[in-house]
C-alpha cells in the first residue's frame, strides 16, 4: 500500500537581536492538536531552517502551557495571544495559508527572537499596590464578608495574567508613553473592590491621576478585544476614571489653603 504523504506547514519567525531582527522559515510535519509551543520545540530539536542550514534554536518563553502565566504572549498572524493555546490547524484555517507567522510583541524591550521583557508590567502593579495589605497583628479570624455578586466581578479582574496582550494592542503606548495601560488600571479596580483593599484606595489611585494615569486612555477599546481573559477592561478605565475624578476633587478640597 502507497504511503501517505506526510502534510506539513511553514513557521515563519521573526527572530534575532535589538538592531538584527530577520525572518527564518521552518517546515514542520503537521500532528494533530499542535499548537505553538510544541512547534517551537519541534524546531528547537531539529534546528534546521527551510535553506536546509543549521541554525540557533529559537528563544522563547514558557510556563503553565495552559494560558495562565501569560510567558509564551507573542504576535500569531499579527495578533497578540499565547502561544501554548494557538493551534496549528485553526490558525491555517483561518487564513487558508500553509504558513503561520510568529514575532515578539513590539510594546517590550526586545532580548532575543520571541522573548521580550515585560518588568514595565510588574513596576506598575508595584506602584499601584496590587496587593492587599495584611497586618500580623491583627487577629487572623474570618475576613470581611464580600457579596457574591462583587466577589463576581472581582473573580473576573483576578485572572489577569500581566500577559502585556492589551499593552501590546494600545495604540497610546509606545516606548516613549508613559501609560500605565490596561491591565494596571484594571487592577485598581480589583484591589480597591476589596474592602481591606479600600483602605488604600486613595493611594491607588495615585498613580491614574498623575501623568500617564487613565486620562492618557484614547479609548480606542482594542484592549478588551485582545484579552484572553475577556477581562472587561474598557469598563475598568471608564470606573476608574470616575474613581479619579472624585479622588481628584476629594484631595483639593482637603488642600489647606495657600498663603
Ligand atoms: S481603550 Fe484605552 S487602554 Fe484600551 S486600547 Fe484603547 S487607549 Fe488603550
Ligand atoms: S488584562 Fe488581559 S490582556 Fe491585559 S495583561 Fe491582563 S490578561 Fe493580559
Amino acid at each position: 500500500m502507497e504511503e501517505k504523504p506526510t502534510k506539513t506547514f511553514i513557521l515563519k519567525i521573526y527572530r534575532g537581536v535589538p538592531g538584527n531582527q530577520y525572518w527564518e522559515e521552518f517546515e514542520l510535519e503537521l500532528k494533530p492538536y499542535l499548537n505553538i509551543t510544541s512547534a517551537l520545540m519541534e524546531v528547537q530539536k531539529n534546528p534546521i531552517n527551510r535553506k536546509n542550514e543549521k541554525v540557533t534554536p529559537v528563544a522563547w518563553e514558557q510556563g503553565c502551557l495552559e494560558e495562565v502565566c501569560g510567558s509564551c504572549s507573542m504576535l500569531i498572524n499579527g495578533r497578540p495571544r499565547q502561544g501554548c493555546t494557538a493551534l496549528i490547524h485553526q490558525l491555517l484555517e483561518a487564513t487558508g495559508s500553509n504558513t503561520v507567522t510568529i514575532a515578539p510583541m513590539t510594546k517590550f524591550p526586545l532580548i532575543k527572537d520571541l522573548v521580550v521583557n515585560r518588568e514595565q508590567m510588574f513596576a506598575n502593579l508595584k506602584r499601584i499596590k496590587a496587593w492587599i495589605e495584611v497586618d500580623d497583628a491583627l487577629d487572623r479570624g474570618f475576613g470581611p464578608k464580600i457579596s457574591p455578586k462583587v466577589q463576581e466581578a472581582m473573580y473576573v479582574l483576578s485572572t489577569c495574567m500581566t500577559c502585556g496582550c492589551c499593552t501590546e494592542a494600545c495604540p497610546q503606548i509606545n516606548s516613549h508613553s508613559k501609560f500605565v495601560g490596561p491591565a494596571t488600571i484594571s487592577q485598581v479596580r480589583l484591589f480597591n473592590a476589596h474592602p481591606v483593599g479600600k483602605l488604600m484606595e486613595g493611594e491607588r489611585l495615585k498613580p491614574l491621576i498623575e501623568e500617564g494615569g487613565v486620562s492618557d486612555c484614547g479609548n480606542a477599546q482594542n484592549c478588551a478585544a485582545v484579552c484572553p481573559k475577556e477581562i472587561p477592561l474598557t469598563e475598568s478605565i471608564a470606573l476608574m476614571g470616575r474613581k479619579v475624578v472624585k479622588q481628584a476633587l476629594k484631595e483639593m478640597v482637603s488642600l489647606p489653603d495657600a498663603e
